[in-house]
């Protein structure tokens, strides 16, 4: 299904999956679909679901083998994983992520988001930004991920690396540097992704 929105002054309500209801249960389906508007330094693609201004929620789609390269963020993220299964990069670790769970993210730390299936996360955030906002996130170089950690460790498949390496060389396929997961550099963006010499 597309997303639809009913929308007065002050209520925004948007439905953003089917839902089968019974007495006992509720069971949601999210259809893996490439959303309309592609994310800035990504091939992610997302559609705004509500926003005031200041609190807002989008439904964002990574693809399977993709994601969000190293970044940080203005604020703070609630990340709800709505659809198939995911990693998140975080102080020198991978998790493993599923639809389920719910993970929150201090958005000055440095971390990255990848999709180990089709995966889609709504994203609750304070201050919004739309999808497609270029100030949404800002890429950082790829060790700032270790954030002093003495290496990565993917704890989805138990590679581990030192300080220094990356985490493919060691067989992992959930690494997030800049090579697996590569970010789109943007018209007349100065992050340091951007301007750095390709
Ligand atoms: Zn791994
Ligand atoms: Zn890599
Ligand atoms: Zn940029």
């Amino acid at each position: 299904m597309t997303a639809e929105l009913q929308q007065v002054e002050g209520l925004q309500i948007n439905r953003w999956a089917d839902a089968i209801i019974n007495e006992h249960q509720t069971l949601l389906t999210v259809k893996h679909l490439v959303r309309e508007t592609r994310m800035k330094h990504s091939d992610a693609t997302g559609e705004g679901m509500g926003s005031n201004g200041f609190l807002g929620v989008d439904l964002i789609s990574v693809r399977s083998g993709h994601g969000f390269t190293p970044h940080t963020h203005p604020g703070d993220h609630i990340l709800i994983c709505v659809a198939g299964l995911g990693t998140i990069t975080f102080a020198g670790k991978i998790y493993p992520t599923r639809a389920g769970e719910i993970y929150m993210i201090d958005g000055k730390q440095p971390h990255a988001v990848g999709a180990r299936t089709d995966h889609s996360i709504l994203a609750v955030g304070a201050p919004h930004m739309p999808v497609d906002s270029l100030e949404r996130m800002t890429p950082v170089e790829y060790d700032k991920i270790e954030a002093g950690a003495d290496g990565l460790a993917c704890l989805v498949c138990g590679a581990d690396v030192v300080a220094g390496f990356f985490l493919h060389e060691a067989g992992c396929e959930h690494c997030p540097c800049h090579e697996c997961l590569p970010p789109v550099r943007e018209e007349g963006c100065d992050c340091a992704v951007c301007s750095a010499v390709a």
